[in-house]
C-alpha cells in the first residue's frame, strides 16, 4: 500500500511538563549509571514510554557499509507478534543518508480492520562529530500520529541513546587497546624469558664441551663424567623447554591429541613418587591413596601434569615435604564420578592477587621468580591437559603456609567428547 512521507517541521523549542522533565532526568541518570548497554537501553525504553507512547523501538548502527539492528524491543501493541528485526530498516537507511528525522505512515493490507497494519514510524539520526552513525526508530501501531513536540522529545532521547552507544564504543576500543598492550607485553616477556631460558643451558653445554675438547689439558675419568653429567642434565632441560613450547602451541591451536587408555591411577602415582625419590634423595614426598583406581585417560599427559606440579613444589617450596593424595569422588565438580588428585606443599604459597593468573600462558609471580628459572608455561599446560580430559584444576593457597593444587578427573574423559564439546581430542 502507498506510504505517506513527510518531514517534521519544527516551530522552536518545546516547553516540557513536570512529568517529562522527571523522565528526562531519570533517563540521564540511567545512561550515566548503568554499565551494561542492553540493560541501560531497557531502562531508557521503559522510561521513554511514560512520556512518549510507542509500541516498537529499534536501534540501528552503521557497521561496515550497512546499518545493523543492535537493539530491538516490542513494548506495546503487537507484543504477541514475533519481533521483526528488519522492521523500520528502510526508514533507518533514509534517516542515516539524509541525517535528519523522518516520519512516515505505513498502511499495510487490511489496515482498516487490523490496527497493527496502520503504522506511524518515526526515525531520528544518531549523530556524532564524524557523521551519522545510525538511527533510532519508534513505531506506533494504529496511531495516533506523532506530534511535533513528541518528535522533539524523541530527538532529545535519541541524543541520550547516542551517548550510551558512543560510551560503549569507547569502552570496546579501550578494551581492544588493553588487549593489544597485554599481547605485546606477553610477546616481549616471552622472547626475553625464552632467550634467557635457552641461553643458560646452552652456555653450560658449550662451556663444558669446549673444556672437554681442549687438547692442552687432560681430565681424569671422574671429572670427565662430572662434566658429561652436567651436559646431559642441561640438554634435558633444553629438551623440556622445547617440549613445553611445542605443547603450548599445539594446545593453543587444538592440535594436541589425548590418547585415551585404561589407566591404573594409583600405580601411575606410585611410579611417579618412586622416580622422584630416585632423582631427589632428600625429598620428603608422601603418597596417600584410596587404593586401586582405574580411569580412562592419557597416562603420558597425566604423568606430565603431576610431575610438573611436583617439580613446581620442589622449585618454589624447596625443602618442604610434598603430599600427593588420590581419592575417589562420587559428586565432585564434574558431571560424572571421578577422582581427585592433590599436590600439596608447605612453601611460600601464592597470594590471592596472583593466584588467579598463574594458569595463564607465560605468567610468573613477579617477586618469587627473580631467583628461580621458569617460563610460566607449566601450569598453563597442566590446566589445558586436564581440561582436555574433561577435568578441572584449581589451587588453594595461603601465603606463608603453602599451596595445594587440586585436580578433578572424570572416570572416563571420553564421555565428554560425545557431547560434542571437545572435538580437539582423540582416542587411541
Ligand atoms: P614456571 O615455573 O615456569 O614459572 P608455571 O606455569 O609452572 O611456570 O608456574 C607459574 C607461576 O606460579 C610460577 O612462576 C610461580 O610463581 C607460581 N607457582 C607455581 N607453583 C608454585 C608453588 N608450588 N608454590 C608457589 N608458587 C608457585
Amino acid at each position: 500500500m502507498a506510504d505517506e512521507f513527510h518531514f517534521p517541521k519544527f516551530n522552536g523549542p518545546v516547553a516540557l511538563n513536570t512529568q517529562e522533565q522527571e523522565v528526562l532526568f531519570a533517563i540521564n541518570q540511567a545512561t550515566a549509571e548503568e554499565p551494561d548497554i542492553e540493560k541501560a537501553l531497557d531502562r531508557v525504553s521503559h522510561l521513554v514510554r511514560k512520556v512518549l507512547v510507542f509500541d516498537n523501538i529499534v536501534v540501528y548502527v552503521h557497521q561496515d557499509n550497512s546499518i545493523e539492528p543492535v537493539y530491538a524491543r516490542i513494548i506495546g501493541r503487537g507484543k504477541a507478534s514475533p519481533a521483526e528485526l528488519a522492521w523500520g530498516e528502510a526508514l533507518a537507511n533514509d534517516v542515516v543518508t539524509q541525517g535528519v528525522s523522518r516520519l512516515i505512515q505505513e498502511r499495510l493490507e487490511n489496515w482498516e480492520d487490523n490496527r497493527l497494519n496502520l503504522r506511524y514510524i518515526l526515525g531520528a539520526p544518531l549523530k556524532s562529530p564524524d557523521g551519522v552513525n545510525g538511527a533510532v526508530i519508534f513505531g506506533r501501531f494504529g496511531g495516533p500520529d506523532f506530534t511535533q513536540s513528541q518528535i522533539q522529545l524523541a530527538e532529545f532521547i535519541v541524543v541520550q541513546v547516542n551517548q550510551l552507544l558512543i560510551r560503549q564504543r569507547l569502552v570496546q576500543r579501550v578494551a581492544a587497546l588493553e588487549a593489544e598492550r597485554q599481547l605485546r607485553t606477553l610477546q616481549e616477556n616471552f622472547i626475553a624469558t625464552v632467550s634467557h631460558e635457552l641461553k643458560s643451558p646452552l652456555g653450560f653445554i658449550k662451556g663444558y664441551t669446549t673444556t672437554l675438547l681442549r687438547r692442552d689439558t687432560q681430565w681424569d675419568e671422574e671429572t670427565q663424567r662430572e662434566f658429561l653429567t652436567i651436559i646431559d642434565e642441561e640438554t634435558e632441560r633444553l629438551q623440556g623447554l622445547i617440549d613445553n613450547l611445542l605443547d603450548s602451541s599445539r594446545l593453543q591451536s587444538g592440535a594436541l591429541k589425548i590418547n585415551y587408555e585404561l589407566v591404573h591411577l594409583d600405580e601411575l602415582l606410585r611410579n611417579i613418587v618412586n622416580r622422584t625419590v630416585g632423582l631427589h634423595k632428600n625429598l620428603d614426598i608422601r603418597l596417600f591413596s584410596d587404593g586401586p583406581c582405574e580411569i580412562y585417560g592419557d597416562p603420558t599427559r597425566i604423568t606430565q601434569v603431576v610431575e610438573n606440579l611436583i617439580s613446581n613444589a620442589l622449585k618454589y617450596a624447596g625443602g618442604s615435604p610434598v603430599f600427593l593424595t588420590m581419592k575417589k569422588i562420587a559428586d565432585g565438580p564434574l558431571d560424572q564420578s571421578g577422582v581427585e588428585v592433590t599436590v600439596q606443599d608447605h612453601g611460600p604459597g601464592i597470594s590471592e592477587e596472583f593466584a588467579a593468573r598463574v594458569f595463564d600462558r607465560f605468567y610468573r609471580v613477579p617477586s618469587l621468580n627473580n631467583r628461580i628459572q621458569g617460563t610460566g608455561l607449566g601450569l598453563f599446560i597442566c590446566r589445558e591437559l586436564i581440561q582436555a580430559h574433561g577435568g578441572q584444576i584449581t589451587l588453594e593457597s595461603l601465603p606463608g603456609q603453602g599451596t595445594t593444587f587440586r585436580i578433578a578427573l572424570p572416570v572416563d574423559g571420553r564421555r565428554k567428547r560425545s557431547d560434542g564439546d571437545d572435538s580437539k581430542n582423540t582416542d587411541s
